[in-house]
């Protein structure tokens, strides 16, 4: 591992680069690590711990009012922004400082450089300050930011973004999100229920576009039976701004309408911080949104230089990059080349009801000629959903076949994120709908309702007693 002053050096210190740096301490090598920004990156700063806990907030507030409960009292009232805010803040200074600063703390053979980082070769790294940094290998993690589409007025009128919409200084009595994936479904739902009037607006025909079709379509009206304006199948014409506040002029069909609102969030995707800092002059490519090309070990069309995190594009997750993160530091730093794997991956959209989903849906099943078994259960027959009064969505489960092999899951209900994990152990271990229907569930937890999806296959699941049996 001798080449020049360190072994390997990471550029970003995000998820991915703190994986990447870690792995390389583990693995004994000499590490720099150079962070141009925030340490940590974008999931603790403004990523998912900051989005995550004023989701909570807001469901807090929302439960106020709204739970399914009588004889428990309601009590409405507006949030306290500046106090729930500064509570967000705290946390994120917190876990920054747990999970970033003293981590690297724990590691001495990682040396963190706090200043923008210039790739001069495969094996040298130029700093702001003027100094090179030399090593054996580079590991690129230098994550991604908000994008926007080139609609006519916008770039002149302004808007927010997930960090500057996080960091408020007042809520919003009104609120147009364009965009309506997970990032910006998230954050109008949490808006919607501090209080603001909020309107979605998505070009595609359902929210959560890239899920399967019917998730889509149920969450779009759960949305609007909260209260958001949500338009789908839309096209943006232009965006204004006055003094009134924003007017997004979009057709909705052939009929043309004006959503008017104080504020404007733009959530319509990240791209890869790939520009800029030399990649191109070193025989790095890029994709056709920028993002870095990789070969199955993470190893980028120059040999000693390889990327992670999302700076490679989607799937924009941080425990995936947190996993390419440490693969790409090893395959770099050893001749293990282990290959990068997404199969099996699980996502997880972070509204009320939440979706998580794993696998193939039925027409991607099709699309690659396998012939899909399909089970479908609404929550209203999963006994913990009608203990919690809330049977608001459903648990689609798809089979191959001829092999009765689990190979997809998709999930809308409160708290679907947590049920996600054991289809994903299902389609990872090649496991069948018997396997599933076999294992003991807990009564009354949600994720028995994964083993009632499973028996739906074959059974009518009204016809079952108490647990599933
Ligand atoms: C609002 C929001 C909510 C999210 N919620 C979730 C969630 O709930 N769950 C989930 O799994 N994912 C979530 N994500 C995605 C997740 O945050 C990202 O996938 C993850 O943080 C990417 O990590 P990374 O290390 O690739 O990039 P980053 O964390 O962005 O790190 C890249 C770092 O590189 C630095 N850098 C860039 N260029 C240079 C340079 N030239 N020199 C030196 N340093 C440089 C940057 O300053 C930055 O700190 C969310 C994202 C957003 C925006």
């Amino acid at each position: 591992m001798q080449h020049g002053e360190f072994d390997i050096a990471i550029v970003g210190g995000g998820s991915a680069g703190f994986a990447a740096a870690i792995k390389g301490a583990e693995l004994g090598a000499r590490v720099a690590l150079v962070e141009a920004g925030t340490l940590g990156g974008t999931c603790v700063n403004v990523g998912c711990v900051p989005s995550k806990t004023l989701i909570r907030a807001a469901e807090a507030q929302h439960r106020r009012v709204h739970h399914g409960f009588r004889g428990v009292s309601t009590s409405d009232g507006r949030p306290a922004w500046p106090t729930v805010r500064a509570e967000k803040d705290a946390l994120v200074a917190e876990l920054r400082q747990t999970k970033y600063w003293n981590v690297l703390r724990a590691y001495p053979s990682i040396t963190l450089f706090q200043e923008r980082a210039s790739l001069v070769s495969g094996h040298q790294v130029r700093l702001a300050s003027g100094r090179t940094v030399t090593a054996g290998k580079i590991v690129v993690t230098t994550g991604a930011s908000p994008w926007a589409p080139p609609i006519p007025g916008l770039a002149e009128a302004g808007y927010l973004d997930n960090a500057s919409a996080m960091a408020l200084e007042h809520l919003p009595e009104s609120l147009i999100v364009i965009g309506a994936s997970s990032v910006g479904l998230e954050l109008a739902q949490m808006f919607a229920r501090l209080g603001a009037r909020v309107t979605v607006l998505e070009a595609l025909p359902r929210v959560v576009p890239a899920e399967d079709a019917d998730i889509g379509n149920a969450l779009g009206d759960y949305l609007r039976s909260e209260g958001l304006e949500v338009h789908t199948d839309i096209q943006i014409d232009r965006v204004g701004r006055s003094r009134d506040g924003y007017a997004v002029q979009f057709c909705a069909g052939r009929e043309p309408r004006t959503a008017r609102a104080d504020q404007l969030l733009v959530a319509t995707g990240r791209r890869a911080n790939s520009t800029g800092f030399g990649l191109e002059g070193i025989g790095v490519t890029l994709g056709k949104k920028g993002e870095i090309v990789v070969n199955d070990f993470l190893q980028t069309t120059s040999a000693d230089i390889y990327a992670a995190g999302d700076v490679i594009g989607d799937p924009m997750f941080v425990y995936v990059a947190a996993h390419g993160g440490a693969l790409a530091a090893e395959n770099a730093l050893t001749e293990h080349g282990r290959r990068y794997d997404l199969s099996a991956l699980p996502k997880v959209t972070f509204t009320d009801p939440a979706v998580a989903s794993v696998g193939l849906t039925e027409d991607q099943a099709r699309a690659q000629e396998i012939e899909p078994l399909t089970s479908k259960l609404p929550l209203e027959h999963v006994p913990r959903a009608l203990a919690a009064r809330d049977t608001r969505g459903f648990i689609k489960l798809v089979a191959d076949s001829a092999t009765q092999k689990i190979i997809g899951a998709h999930i809308l209900a409160a708290e679907a994120g947590e049920m996600i994990t054991e289809p994903a152990l299902a389609i990872k271990f090649g496991l069948t709908i018997e396997d599933v229907t076999s294992a003991f569930h807990p009564y009354l937890t949600l994720s028995e309702g994964i083993k009632l999806a499973a028996q739906a296959f074959t059974k009518d699941v009204g016809k079952l007693s108490c647990c599933a049996a």
